[in-house]
């Protein structure tokens, strides 16, 4: 079903995530059918170009970005038809007077923040001085939301000087994920689970974000923020909550992010003998991650893993692990619910069997496998063995998981219908910043250093130790 037209403007049109993520899913949305023929995308950033060299930038990010598979020459043709270009200066006066012209006033209007975090506030002050803007108008806004508690608000301020929080899309990208609304629905349109979904039946939770990547190219930025601040403050706080929310009333905005926003402020503190932070070393010709930050003395985490605890009834006496880092062993993101053991078992003890767990695989596939205990086929007596009910969506749907709708082009179109479940509310930012913040604080007063860890690793062995002191033990990175 295609969405009401609208006019889309992304500032930061000619940056990375623009070519990558943003004009990559518009084209898939258009291919798809989801784009009315009168939706109209206006790139608007600093560089000197006009319509056709944009569009010219867009085509080739739809030839590097897009399966092959769906290049089709009309349809790349049609879909760059919808394209324009304006040159604005976000900091000055530049472009603003002629964009606010061609804006219609009877469509869908959508701004995208896709630029560095300085100039979030200075492009809404904008949209209003040059009333390109309405009271129905909405903004995306990226990451990063403030750098710690006090910038948040600061950023939440500024913005609901022009905006209404009912405008405000803050986008992270985790939720848009095929499979972290799949969660949602295994959670709560299901009978199987709610029941055991708590600290009686679930032993703990894992939630592992790791990437193979280090920090070349963008060490200056990650220096300043840290695995904290880059992945555990939104995407894996984001993940946390919904895994550990209680059943919303409706499947509404608010109703979803008053849930989460509880989880927030339900976590306690966390003791330092909780927390394992780690810096890649060097390997082979490739940089340490000192080198790759240029800081000699740089004792920001490229790798974090906690303990966490969210002090309510439902999950009192289940840990919740977090880990996430850079150059690791594989690129993977996935949260294994591990249930208890049964009560009582009736069968003899067996080396290496494994408890029921729940994956959930965000990255590099998305779907959720279910390990059960059967017996093992055959007329070997009563031996146990485990198996996996495997709903991966590629095997589901038939097809490979590309085709799966993008995050970014689901929550596109989620602005364009009006739709904030999933984009984050400014209180549960300033919430989530107000949990890390002591956290981050605690280490500066410690003067705490990271452990060094060897790159294509799981991580600095204490990591392991944080599971393995309790008789658990963390999911292979693979
Ligand atoms: P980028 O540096 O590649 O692009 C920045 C864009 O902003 C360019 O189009 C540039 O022309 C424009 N710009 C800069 N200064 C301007 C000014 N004064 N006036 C008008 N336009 C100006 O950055 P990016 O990687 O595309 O990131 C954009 C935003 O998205 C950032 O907030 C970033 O943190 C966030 N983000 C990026 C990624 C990614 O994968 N690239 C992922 C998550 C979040």
């Amino acid at each position: 079903i295609p969405v009401d037209p609208f006019d889309l403007v992304i500032f930061g049109g000619t940056g990375d995530l623009a070519k990558r993520k943003i004009i990559p899913g518009l084209y898939r949305r258009f291919v798809a059918g989801q784009m009315p023929e009168d939706a109209r995308i206006i790139g608007a950033a600093r560089s000197e170009l006009d319509n056709d060299g944009y569009r010219d930038f867009a085509r080739k990010a739809i030839e590097k970005y897009v399966h092959a598979k769906n290049h089709d020459k009309d349809k790349v043709r049609d879909f760059l038809k919808c394209l324009s270009y304006f040159r604005i200066d976000a900091l000055g006066q530049d472009g603003w007077k002629d964009l606010a012209k061609i804006i219609r006033k009877d469509v869908v209007q959508a701004f995208y923040f896709s630029v560095g975090p300085r100039l979030f506030g200075e492009l809404a002050k904008r949209l209003h001085k040059y009333k390109i803007a309405g009271p129905d108008s909405r903004i995306v806004v990226e990451k990063p939301f403030g750098h710690d508690l006090e910038s948040a608000k600061a950023l939440n301020a500024e913005l609901a000087e022009y905006f209404d929080e009912t405008q405000i899309y803050r986008i992270d990208h985790y939720l848009g994920k095929e499979t972290v609304q799949n969660l949602m629905a295994v959670r709560f349109a299901n009978i199987l689970f709610e029941p055991l979904w708590n600290s009686q039946y679930i032993d703990h939770i894992q939630i592992t974000v790791s990437e193979t990547v280090g920090v070349s190219g963008r060490g200056g930025y990650y220096d300043k923020s840290g695995a904290m601040r880059d992945m555990v403050q939104n995407h894996l706080m984001q993940l946390l909550c919904l895994i550990a929310m209680e059943p919303p009333a409706h499947f509404d905005p608010d109703s979803v992010r008053d849930e989460k926003l509880k989880v927030i402020r339900a976590l306690d503190p966390v003791p330092a003998e909780d927390i394992v932070r780690g810096q890649y070393r060097a390997e082979g010709d490739q940089p340490s991650y000192i080198e790759d930050a240029e800081n000699p003395d740089s004792r920001t985490e490229s790798f974090l893993a906690m303990k966490v605890h969210i002090a309510n009834w439902r999950w009192n006496g289940t840990p919740f692990y977090l880990r996430t880092g850079k150059r690791l062993r594989a690129r993977k993101s996935e949260i294994a619910v591990v249930f208890k053991e049964p009560p009582h078992s009736i069968f003899e003890p067996q080396e290496g069997r494994r408890c029921n767990e729940l994956i959930i695989h965000l990255q590099p596939n998305e779907g959720m496998d279910l390990r059960v205990t059967i017996k093992e086929p055959g007329p070997g007596g009563m031996r146990l063995m485990d198996v996996a009910l495997d709903m991966s969506f590629a095997e589901a749907l038939g097809e490979d998981a590309e085709d799966i709708t993008d995050a970014y082009e689901r929550l596109i179109m989620d602005v364009i219908r009006g739709n904030q479940t999933l984009f984050m509310r400014g209180d549960e930012v300033e919430a989530a910043w107000a949990w890390v913040d002591p956290i981050i604080q605690g280490w500066i007063d410690r003067g705490d250093r990271p452990k060094p860890y060897d790159a294509g690793s799981s991580g600095p062995e204490d990591a392991l130790m944080l599971m393995h002191r309790e008789g658990r033990r963390w999911r292979e990175i693979t």
